[in-house]
């Protein structure tokens, strides 16, 4: 009997591991798959995007988390492609090599002021509240006014732990200091910024609804009215967004204590303020703006415009994702490049629900295993040796469970289900081999 076919995802994110149970369920156990992540953990945005405070969807890494049970599956953690190993090296010890990399870069104004203190990317304050370890701390202390740049589900992610009682946070597994961070903020004003009307936003509508129904917030909105948007001509989904901020707008909050304002139809034309963002230019962007726009006060502004593929050295990549047809890595020219696959993120660019995940691993999947046909059988270069002659050694499936087991007793003295380890050192710690 042949050998079975190897198989290596780079990222051990929701496509990666979508990936990983979709080529099991197709191609059967007779397929060792090795899942690097740059990372000690895996489950990519499913633990480090999707917010706290959103515990079932992240339930769906207990799912994930299945393929690890396969009997030829590995993890292999603190790899990081383009650094410790490279394309060319993965396809010299493979059959086939997915790249699952995500889009782990933001978007850009491209404004005066951008670059001021106090105007960071809402992709570094979530993965900041999610506990990843390379996140950058995110004072909060003199913030009363924030604004996010962006109509998206991020940006509905970041006004909303903005504007929610900490308390209401404290069940979830943020890290002890941003909890701490949370508590001791003082936001009163989240202004959310879209550059077109509220029928075109790209939020989806129960995290709209959510968002307004945050308890204690009053509700404003600038820049459209939702009565004279014609409902009729609209899809479902924009019809049911301008539907819920028209009702949110209509039944008031009692007592609010902080503020959502809502502003359509403007752009940031510039951040204002002397060595600290102090304010935000609006100016309107409709088709015939009828004034010069205005200065909203902010201490910290977000900007929410979208993430960004990272080129891997030696693989094609353009316009933020890997060129390709159906998950089969293109060359440039658009000819094949055989035993290259791509999915999630890189492969269509960063949108989509991690449930989008699913139906597009199922896609790259069958593409490799219909070419295990005819992609050679790889003279099994040695990479584990290769990677311990250089000293690097990937960390394994058992030292996630170590961690995993510590967060689940960190969270326990507080009476939380988990509490994330944020810290390079401590997580560390936990890997067997440092
Ligand atoms: P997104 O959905 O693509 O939204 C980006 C927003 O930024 C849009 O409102 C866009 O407006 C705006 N924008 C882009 N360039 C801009 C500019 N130069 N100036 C002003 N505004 C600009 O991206 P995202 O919010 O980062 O989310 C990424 C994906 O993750 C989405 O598919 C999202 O649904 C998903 N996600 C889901 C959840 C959830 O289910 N709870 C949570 C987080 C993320 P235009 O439309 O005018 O371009």
């Amino acid at each position: 009997m042949d050998a079975p076919r190897r198989v290596a995802i780079v990222g051990a994110g929701p496509a990666g591991l979508f990936t990983a149970a979709a080529l099991l369920a197709q191609a059967g156990d007779d397929l060792a798959i090795d899942i690097f992540d740059r990372l000690p953990t895996p489950f990519g945005l499913l633990r480090y995007g999707v917010a706290p405070d959103h515990a079932s969807i992240k339930s769906v890494a207990t799912t994930l988390a299945r393929v690890f049970e396969a009997p030829h599956v590995r993890f292999l953690g603190l790899v990081e492609c383009g650094r410790d190993v490279t394309p060319t090296q993965l396809r010299d010890a493979y059959d086939a090599v997915v790249y699952a990399v995500g889009a782990s870069d933001d978007r850009h104004l491209g404004i005066p002021g951008e670059d001021l203190p106090g105007s960071r990317s809402a992709r570094q304050f979530v993965a900041w509240y999610s506990g990843h370890p390379d996140a950058e701390p995110q004072p909060l202390a003199g913030v009363r006014n924030a604004v996010v740049v962006g109509v998206g589900n991020v940006a509905v992610d970041v006004a909303r732990i903005l504007l929610k009682d900490p308390a209401d946070l404290s069940a979830t597994d943020m890290p002890d200091a941003v909890l701490a961070e949370l508590r001791s903020a003082q936001v009163e004003h989240v202004w959310l910024v879209g550059r077109r009307g509220p029928e075109h936003a790209a939020f989806t509508t129960p995290e709209l609804r959510e968002l307004l129904d945050t308890p204690r917030i009053g509700v404003t909105l600038t820049g459209a009215d939702p009565a004279s948007i014609d409902l009729d001509a609209l899809e479902r989904h924009a019809r049911a967004n301008v539907a819920a901020i028209a009702a949110a707008l209509a039944e008031p909050a009692i007592d609010p204590v902080r503020w959502l304002h809502l502003v359509f139809w403007h752009r940031p034309a510039e951040l204002l303020g002397l060595g600290q963002v102090q304010g935000v230019l609006l100016e309107p962007t409709g088709p015939r703006p009828a004034y010069g726009g205005f200065v909203v006060p902010a201490d910290l502004v977000l900007r929410s415009i979208g993430y960004r593929g990272v080129p891997l050295p030696g693989v094609p990549f353009d316009n933020g994702r890997i060129p390709n047809l159906e998950g089969r890595v293109l060359e440039l020219d658009g000819s094949a490049r055989p035993g290259e696959y791509a999915v999630g993120w890189v492969k269509r660019g960063p949108v989509g629900l991690i449930g989008s995940n699913k139906k597009d691993a199922a896609e790259t999947a069958a593409c490799v295993v219909e070419d295990f046909e005819f992609l050679p059988r790889r003279p099994l270069a040695d990479l584990d040796s290769e990677l311990a002659a250089r000293g690097i050694r990937p960390s394994t499936l058992a030292d996630w469970r170590r961690i995993d087991a510590a967060e689940i007793d960190r969270g326990a003295i507080r009476g939380r289900e988990r509490t994330k380890i944020e810290a390079w050192h401590d997580l560390l710690d936990l890997v067997g081999n440092s």
